[in-house]
């Protein structure tokens, strides 16, 4: 045994990449063009992270609009925009640069997903050598596509939220179909929940209880032995090296976290003033058995807001002192969060996306040897 690690889900989109999005918006080349482009840049992410010695990887979501809107529209723009929804929804998150992003908005019913997780996996996995993981969107953040008050007409708050939950476990078990070894659920409106932001209204409302109710839901409809490998991302928001949350204390966070049953949690740490009170937060809160399945917590030991790359030396350190607070059987390593989650991100605080692409490699291979370096340490190696 060793301690398992785990990256999130995306990477930076190359400018030659970004381009192409631009350019198949703008009407100046065709979806088979863009897609050809999609696929070099999985195959490129593929074979750059197996090149890092992980032992289980991603494409990058170099396919994705973004990871939560992946299953609703082709592009970040609007392009290709899925039945019964709207351009003009509520704002997802305002970013402490200032940026915002915005949601579609449901205008009828039924709500289906576009495009479900699995159908960029099936093409990717043909790439790999190594297993993979996906990523997907929690029911909880799309349950934000629903007017906020109103009630969309013909289509009853309650049916929506069904019909989604139908379409979340439909996206979950694709995955797993198509070959994935793991499904990572990213639940970063978990901890926005918690801000009370005056310019976005759904922050207000006291939703985190509901989103994990939501999420349960789902993740209850999954066996033991398939829980094992259903996982919950949580972050406080990585867009244009920038975050939306990460002024709300964990502590309002993860005793809720820890309530879903899933079997491992990626947690962002690595950014954290204080990285030891959460490390203890999560031995405390974390379950040994959650339905039938212990819940690994693997803590964020890299930043990928932040070009510094950090060194096997300190990974392996920080995660010495997280097993004196979590059980060695239950720790494992991640990052805080993608590297980019969204398709057209400039990651500003690196110069440009090649060069935080570059940077994002060089992190992971420092995560993956840190913790072999640790499981040595500790023994376990
Ligand atoms: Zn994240």
């Amino acid at each position: 045994m060793t301690i398992p690690t785990e990256n999130v889900g995306s990477l930076p989109r190359s400018s030659k990449l970004q381009s192409a999005i631009t350019n198949y918006d703008a009407g100046k080349i065709t979806r088979e063009e863009l897609e050809c482009e999609q696929d070099a840049a999985c195959r490129d992410s593929i074979q750059r992270m197996e090149a890092t010695g992980s032992p289980i990887v991603s494409d990058g979501e170099q396919r994705a609009s973004s990871f939560a809107t992946y299953p609703i529209v082709d592009t970040l723009a609007g392009t290709g925009l899925a039945e019964n929804l709207a351009p003009d929804g509520q704002h997802f998150a305002f970013f402490t640069d200032g940026h915002h992003r915005q949601l579609p908005r449901l205008t009828g019913g039924p709500f289906r997903y576009k495009t479900y997780a699995a159908e960029y996996l099936k093409k990717s996995i043909k790439m790999a050598t190594t297993p993979m993981k996906q990523a997907v969107i929690a029911p909880s953040m799309l349950s934000l596509l629903y007017p906020l008050d109103k009630e969309v007409s013909g289509y009853p708050r309650d049916q929506f939220l069904e019909d989604l939950c139908n379409e979340c476990e439909k996206d979950i078990r694709s995955c797993f179909k198509s070959g994935a070894a793991r499904v990572s659920i990213d639940f970063t409106e978990g901890r926005l929940a918690l801000k009370n932001d005056p310019n976005n209204p759904w922050t207000g409302r006291s939703m985190l209880e509901h989103f994990i109710e939501l999420n349960n839901r789902v993740i209850d409809r999954f066996s033991a032995k398939e829980r094992r490998n259903i996982g919950i991302h949580t972050c406080p928001g990585g867009d244009c090296d920038s975050t939306h949350s990460a002024e709300v204390d964990y502590a309002d966070l993860l005793p809720s976290l820890f309530k879903m049953n899933a079997g491992y949690f990626l947690i962002q740490v690595a950014s954290e003033k204080d990285k030891e009170r959460v490390y203890k937060m999560c031995g405390e809160y974390s379950r040994s058995d959650a339905k039938g399945v212990p819940q690994i917590c693997f803590v964020g030991v890299i930043d990928p807001l932040n070009p510094k790359i950090e060194t096997p030396e300190q990974v392996c350190e920080d995660l010495l002192i997280a097993s004196k607070f979590i059980p060695i059987e239950r720790l494992g390593s991640t990052d805080d969060c993608g590297f980019s989650p969204f398709s057209i991100d400039t990651k500003p605080k690196h110069g440009s996306p090649d060069v935080a692409r570059d940077i994002a490699f060089q992190k992971i291979a420092a995560r993956v040897k840190g913790t072999k370096l640790a499981s040595e340490k500790l023994g376990i190696a």
